[in-house]
């Protein structure tokens, strides 16, 4: 019997530019604890196999416990805030996460290690800081993704999935970064894959 452990290859990070849901989904609606900062907000952290395929929903028996996270409850509304309507208070989007993704790495991290490392992971990239150190900014500008993908690479050592979404204007923009982890959570490695980007040489860099 073939042991649980390490039953995914690793985990695409993803955080998403609140500017670019906002513009694309045209309403988004913002949590019940305000307008979140103008920042990349984490996504998700989702298991993946190296074939680019990727389990879900892992373990109905495991349902998302608010009470196993409440220490982190006020690093999530900032760093992983809601935007989906109707107004939430974020736990729909974190219990959808947990029992669609997080089910899949329990093998190695329970609940709470979960998100604590989805957070820690945002801390130690800090997008915005590094695009803006290219000159790169959320001001409705449009920047070659060539560039806004070698900084990345430059700051952090590894190449970023790079994914855009088009506005009402059919303008691509910048949306989501994917960044690949190692199974344990602790260290970006290169990504075995890159998603699909679907962008244009020059995206737009919405503001929020
Ligand atoms: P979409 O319809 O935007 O391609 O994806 C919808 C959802 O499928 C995402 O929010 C995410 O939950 C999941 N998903 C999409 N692409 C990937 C991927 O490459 N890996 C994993 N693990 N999940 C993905
Ligand atoms: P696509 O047409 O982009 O391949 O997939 C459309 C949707 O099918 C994705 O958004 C995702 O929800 C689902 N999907 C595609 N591949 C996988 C996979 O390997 N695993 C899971 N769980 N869903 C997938
Ligand atoms: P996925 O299945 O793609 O990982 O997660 C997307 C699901 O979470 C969708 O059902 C979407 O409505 C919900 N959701 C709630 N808040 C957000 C948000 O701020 N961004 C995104 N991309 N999805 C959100």
């Amino acid at each position: 019997i073939q042991c649980l452990s390490d039953d995914f290859d690793f985990f695409y990070f993803v955080q998403q530019w609140p500017g670019a849901y906002c513009d694309t989904k045209q309403s988004c609606c913002y949590p019940k604890t305000g307008k979140p900062t103008a920042d990349f907000g984490i996504h998700g952290l989702w298991p993946n196999y190296n074939d680019g395929s990727w389990p879900s929903n892992c373990d109905p028996d495991s349902t998302f416990d608010k009470s196993q996270i409440s220490d982190l409850i006020k690093n999530m509304e900032k760093n992983w805030p809601s935007l989906s309507c109707p107004s939430s208070n974020g736990f729909r989007f974190w219990s959808h996460e947990w029992e669609k993704h997080g089910t899949c790495a329990e093998s190695e991290l329970d609940q709470h290690e979960y998100f604590e490392t989805a957070l820690k992971l945002k801390e130690k990239v800090n997008l915005l800081q590094i695009l803006k150190n290219a000159g790169i900014e959320p001001n409705d500008e449009f920047y070659s993704i060539d560039n806004i993908s070698e900084a990345m690479k430059e700051a952090t050592g590894f190449t970023p999935g790079i994914e855009c979404n088009k506005d009402s204007a059919r303008n691509s923009q910048l949306y989501q970064v994917y960044m690949c982890v190692d199974t344990s959570g602790s260290n970006f490695i290169e990504c075995p894959l890159l998603p699909k980007s679907r962008c244009g040489d020059q995206i737009q860099f919405p503001k929020f």
